[in-house]
């Protein structure tokens, strides 16, 4: 591992001056997926700055019924909060299926929407990598691909997203609070993540030395009746090959209202909204779901690859909306 100096500043004003000043300074949070990369050769920073007891660590109401989560919550104790749990099961349960109870205790939520791509080639400092090294070139492209994206892929990288939190934040029309060099400002979650287009090194809309400092979700009614489905390969500790997060409303056989989306399958947590619009209006039916799952994937592109491809994801997330869609139009949420 690279030697790098470590500063805890007095607060988070310090801790952004510190990182802004400094092009090879990067903010630790729970350290989950930073001290890996670290260990790998991923990251080499020369300044770190932690943020332990920095960021706000409440869930706190506010007027309009939002919840304002600190950056500085864990995951565990996001995913517990009865009002998420009531109020915003998607998130909960998205918040569960990932990693294990100890890396939840550690891992922030600040830190968990900005964890880097597991593409095993970003994670080995030996391939070309166009997001490690931009213009080293792409070794998954013709290479293993079973993990990598269908939607929102360009020439220069078909990574995925890992974070499940941040599928179930982007259906929850989530916005991220952040204190940067020129102060605070507020983003739609789905404007957070970038598609990598000809500059995957960038996978946000972050400045340098920006810092989440809390993430608000909106009161929503039809987010009580909704649910994270995560399909992956082994039942616990392993990133989804597909996941879909969901909220419906539905009256007398008809959807009133939808919001949809998905995980594993692009760069970025996946807002489908042409499912969802499809989804308005129509029978509460599986044919329903299947066309609005068809209405999101007609711009799929399935990557082929050494280990068969990844184009199986495309019927697979057909198939996971279609189960998590039926599930919920036929639950009573009271
Ligand atoms: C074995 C294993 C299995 C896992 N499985 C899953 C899984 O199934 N699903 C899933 O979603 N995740 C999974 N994870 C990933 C885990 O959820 C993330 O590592 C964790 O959420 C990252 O949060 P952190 O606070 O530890 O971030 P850190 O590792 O501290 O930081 C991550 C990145 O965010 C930056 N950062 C941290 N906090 C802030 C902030 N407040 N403002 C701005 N920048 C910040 C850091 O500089 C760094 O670039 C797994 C991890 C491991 C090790
Ligand atoms: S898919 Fe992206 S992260 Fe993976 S090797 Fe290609 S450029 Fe790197």
């Amino acid at each position: 591992m690279k030697p790098f100096d470590y500063l805890a500043p007095a607060d988070a004003a310090e801790a952004v001056r510190s990182v802004a000043a400094n092009p090879d300074a990067v903010f630790l949070g729970g350290g989950t997926n930073l001290v890996d990369h670290l260990k790998l050769g991923v990251a080499e920073p020369g300044l770190v700055v932690g943020l332990a007891g920095l960021l706000p660590s409440g869930i706190e109401e506010l007027d309009d019924g939002a919840l304002r989560i600190g950056a500085g919550v864990s995951n565990s104790d996001l995913a517990a909060d009865p009002r998420v749990r009531e109020r915003f099961p998607v998130l909960s349960q998205a918040l569960l299926s990932g990693a294990s109870g100890q890396l939840r205790n550690m891992a922030t939520v600040g830190g968990n929407p900005l964890q880097r791509t597991r593409c095993v080639y970003f994670q080995d400092v030996t391939t070309p990598c166009n997001k490690r090294e931009p213009g080293s070139g792409c070794s998954a492209i013709g290479g293993w691909t079973r993990h990598h994206a269908v939607l929102g892929t360009s020439e220069h990288c078909i990574a995925v997203h890992p974070s499940d939190m941040a599928v179930a934040m982007a259906a929850l029309d989530a916005r991220v609070r952040t204190l940067g060099p020129a102060g605070e400002r507020a983003i739609p979650f789905v404007e957070l993540h970038r598609l990598p287009g000809d500059a995957p090194e960038r996978d946000t809309a972050l400045e340098h030395g920006e810092l989440i400092t809390a993430i608000d979700l909106p009161a929503q009614p039809i987010a009580r009746r909704s649910a994270y489905r995560k399909v992956r390969d082994r039942a616990s500790y392993a990133f989804a090959l597909v996941s879909v997060a969901a909220a419906i409303e539905v009256e007398g056989g008809v959807i009133r209202d939808a919001r949809i989306a998905f995980g594993g399958v692009a760069h970025v947590p996946w807002r489908a909204r042409r499912a969802e619009e499809a989804l308005r209006g129509a029978p509460a039916s599986d044919g329903s779901y299947r066309a609005a799952a068809d209405a999101e994937l007609t711009d799929a592109r399935p990557a082929e690859g050494l280990d068969g491809g990844n184009a199986f994801k495309i019927p697979l997330l057909r198939r996971t909306l279609t189960a998590t869609l039926r599930d919920l139009a036929g639950e009573d949420p009271r």
